[in-house]
């Protein structure tokens, strides 16, 4: 079956934040305080999160990323992606993590299956990488992405890109794609007050300094645009997802660790699944639901020019 939303948009695509805990806490994700965790009761269990992804199967859905939260941080995340690969229909499982933790885990996560792993890392040093992370060793980080490597992962990086914080630091990046690195530079979103954004367009010229990009393509691209300098094996990839958002092209369906079903990552609204799951609902029911959040996917959502968002990733699953 293929799910096409009401704006022509080709769904089959789920994200699920496993866990809204984290073991960090980036200056433009949390605040300094952390967030309330959400209790354990209120958290999906795997076999909860795995009977959703069943159904959403069922519905056409082929692709899963893992994300929180710290994915990482809840106990046997390898075992879950075993269990999510049995289900039929599903493809492909892929994690994005904060890659602290991911030394001990690269060769399970690969043994069991998964294929690809988003790291986030937002400075190339150490005290930077604490500032940033208010309680991360960039070594760990490190040592990480080399296990996922070693492994044979298929790995990116993912920089959040701050004015005045990191940005200095973008070419440092960019020169990591001729160790064949694929780097990607993201717009930092105002969930909080941590700094100003840097235009895709804007990075794209000072990367340019390195030598002519050349557009080119990695799986199908997603949300980024990709570009290699000469001589480069790795890729250089955008996210405009403040200056030009990619609304249009969007695949995805959202699921919180606390089971609700959202349809934009920028929209606070969702639809409980925990609920009528506990209380027995039928597939036939649980489906209906989620095809009523598809049904209440938004054709966009408004400009992100202003520190005006509510909620935060680490809950929603970024
Ligand atoms: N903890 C994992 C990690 O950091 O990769 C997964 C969850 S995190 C919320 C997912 C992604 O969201 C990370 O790449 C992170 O950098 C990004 N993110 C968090 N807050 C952001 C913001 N305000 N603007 C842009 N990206 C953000
Ligand atoms: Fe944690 Fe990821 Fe948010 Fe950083 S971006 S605080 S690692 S959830």
């Amino acid at each position: 079956m293929k799910l096409v939303d009401s704006f022509g948009r080709h769904i089959y695509y789920l994200r699920i934040s496993v866990t809204d805990r984290c073991n960090l806490r980036c200056i433009y994700c949390m605040p300094a305080e952390g967030v309330p965790w959400i209790p354990h009761s209120e958290v999906l269990s795997y076999e909860e999160m795995a009977r959703i992804v069943g159904i959403v199967a069922e519905l056409g859905f082929s692709k899963v990323r893992l994300t929180g939260g710290e994915p990482l941080v809840r106990a046997d995340l390898p075992g879950f992606v075993k269990m999510l690969l049995q289900i039929q229909g599903i493809e492909e499982i892929s994690l994005t993590t904060n890659g602290t933790l991911l030394k001990k885990y690269a060769l399970e996560l690969k043994q069991v299956g998964l294929e690809r792993v988003n790291i986030s890392l937002d400075t190339l040093r150490a005290e930077r990488y604490r500032d940033i992370t208010r309680q991360g060793n960039l070594s760990d980080v490190l040592d990480g992405i080399k296990a996922a490597q070693d492994v044979g992962l298929s790995t990116k990086i993912n920089m959040v890109v701050m004015r005045g914080i990191n940005d200095d630091e973008a070419v440092d990046f960019a020169r990591r794609t001729y160790q064949g690195w694929h780097v990607r530079f993201i717009e930092l979103m105002p969930f909080t007050r941590a700094a100003e954004y840097v235009p895709a367009e804007e990075l794209r010229q000072r990367i340019g300094s390195l030598g002519s990009l050349e557009a080119c393509s990695l799986d199908g691209n997603g949300p980024a645009e990709y570009y290699r300098l000469p001589g480069a094996t790795g890729t250089i990839g955008f996210i405009a997802s403040v200056s030009k958002p990619v609304c249009l092209f969007c695949n995805r369906m959202r699921l919180t660790s606390d089971g609700q079903i959202r349809s934009c990552l920028l929209s606070d609204e969702g639809i409980d699944l925990r609920g009528p799951l506990r209380s027995g609902a039928s597939a036939q029911e649980v489906k209906r639901l989620i095809l009523q959040a598809v049904a209440f996917k938004p054709e966009g959502h408004p400009a992100l020019e202003s520190n005006s968002l509510k909620s935060n990733m680490s809950r929603i699953g970024g």
